[in-house]
C-alpha cells in the first residue's frame, strides 16, 4: 500500500493550496480529487474578489495554475473518490483507486450543489434543468430561462445568463435577496432580468424536456405557470462530508467541526475551505485555510516523528 506522511482529500482552492505547502515543506503529499482540479471556482466565468487579479480571472484559470503551481513542488495528484478513512496511526484512506495510508489527512472536500428536491427535478437534470450558468448558459441563446434562489450564485448567474437569454426570470422564496449590494445594484439595472417574489417552484414539468414550472406564492398561496425553456437552481451548497461523519463532529447541516488551527475532533486530522463549519465560502478564504491547515499538519508529522503522543483536542 503506498504510504505518505500527508493525504489532502479535494482540489479545490484549499486542497491545492495545502498540497502546494506540504510538498513545499518536504512532506511526501499526495491530493485526491474525484473530478477536475480547481473545485467550485472552475464554474465561475470571472473570479473578481480573488488578490492579485485586479480585472479579474477566469475561474478554470485560477485553479489550473494553482494545480500547477502545486504539482511544481511535486505534490502528487491521484483521481480517485475517497469511500472511507479508517481510524489509526497512519491512517488508512480507502479510495476507488485503492487504499492509501497516511499520519496525517486535511479534508477539503468542498460542497456541491443542493437540489430542489421537487417533482422532474432529478428526471429532467441535463434537459433543461441545470445547476452552473457558466458551463450551460450558451445552450440558452434567444431563449427564455429562470435561476432559482436570491444568493449571490443565483444573482451571478442571472447576469451572466442576461449575456445568452431573451429573459431571464429570478425565483426567490423571499422578498428581498441574500446577495451582496454590488450584484443587486446590478442585477435591478439589468432590464432583461424580471423578479419573482416570494415564490417557491413546486414541479419542475416536461416530458423529455423542460416545459414550465409550476409555482406558488408563499404569501398568497396562489399557484401559477411559468413557461420556461431552462432553469438554474442556484439554492446553495451541501458539504461533501457523507464519508466522514463516522470519524468527525460534524454540526447539524454536516459541515466539520475545527478549532481555530483546523484541527477536527480526530488527532492529525484538519479540514479546510467550505466543508469546514463556519467557513465564510470565498475562494481567498480557503486558501488561507488551506495554508493553516497544511502548516498544522507540518507539525502534527513532526511531533510523531520525535515521538510526541497528541490526543485530540
Ligand atoms: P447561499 O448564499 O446559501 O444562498 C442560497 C439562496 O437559495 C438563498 O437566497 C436561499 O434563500 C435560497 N434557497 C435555499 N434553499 C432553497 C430552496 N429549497 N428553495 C428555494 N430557495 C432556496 O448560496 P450561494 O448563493 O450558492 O452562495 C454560497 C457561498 O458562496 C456564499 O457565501 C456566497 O457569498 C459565496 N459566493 C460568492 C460569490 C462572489 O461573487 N463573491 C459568488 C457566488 C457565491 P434565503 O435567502 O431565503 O435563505
Amino acid at each position: 500500500m503506498a504510504k505518505y506522511e500527508v493525504i489532502i482529500i479535494g482540489g479545490g482552492p484549499a486542497g491545492l493550496t495545502a498540497g502546494l505547502y506540504t510538498s513545499r515543506a518536504g512532506l511526501q503529499s499526495l491530493l485526491l480529487e474525484r473530478g477536475i482540479c480547481g473545485g467550485q471556482i472552475v464554474n465561475a466565468a470571472l473570479v473578481e474578489n480573488y488578490p492579485g487579479f485586479p480585472d479579474g480571472i477566469p475561474g478554470l484559470k485560477l485553479g489550473s495554475l494553482m494545480q500547477q503551481q502545486a504539482v511544481k513542488y511535486s505534490l502528487e495528484v491521484v483521481t480517485a473518490e475517497v469511500t472511507n478513512i479508517s481510524h489509526g496511526e497512519p491512517y488508512r484512506v480507502s479510495t476507488t483507486e485503492g487504499d492509501f495510508e497516511a499520519i496525517a489527512i486535511i479534508i477539503a472536500a468542498g460542497s456541491e450543489y443542493r437540489k430542489l428536491r421537487v417533482a422532474g427535478e432529478e428526471r429532467l437534470s441535463g434537459h433543461g434543468v441545470c445547476y452552473c450558468a457558466t458551463c450551460d448558459g450558451f445552450l440558452f441563446r434567444g431563449r427564455e430561462v429562470a435561476v432559482v434562489g436570491g444568493g449571490d450564485t443565483a444573482i451571478s448567474d442571472a447576469l451572466e445568463l442576461s449575456r445568452h437569454a431573451r429573459k431571464v426570470y429570478v425565483i426567490h422564496r423571499r422578498d428581498q435577496l441574500r446577495a451582496g449590494q454590488l450584484l443587486q445594484q446590478r442585477a435591478f439595472a439589468e432590464p432583461k432580468l424580471e423578479f419573482i417574489w416570494s415564490t417557491v417552484v413546486e414541479e419542475l414539468v416536461g416530458d423529455k424536456i423542460l416545459e414550465e414550472l409550476k409555482l406558488r406564492n408563499v404569501k398568497t398561496s396562489q399557484h401559477s405557470i411559468l413557461k420556461v425553456e431552462g432553469v438554474f437552481v442556484a439554492v446553495g451548497l451541501m458539504p461533501n462530508s457523507q464519508s466522514f461523519f463516522s470519524i468527525l463532529d460534524l454540526d447539524d447541516a454536516g459541515y466539520i467541526i475545527t478549532d481555530e488551527t483546523t484541527a477536527t475532533s480526530s488527532s492529525g486530522i484538519f479540514a479546510a475551505g467550505d466543508i469546514r463549519r463556519n467557513s465564510p465560502r470565498q475562494v481567498s478564504a480557503a486558501v488561507g485555510d488551506g495554508a493553516a491547515a497544511a502548516i498544522s499538519a507540518f507539525r502534527y508529522v513532526q511531533d510523531i516523528g520525535n515521538g510526541v503522543r497528541i490526543t485530540s483536542p
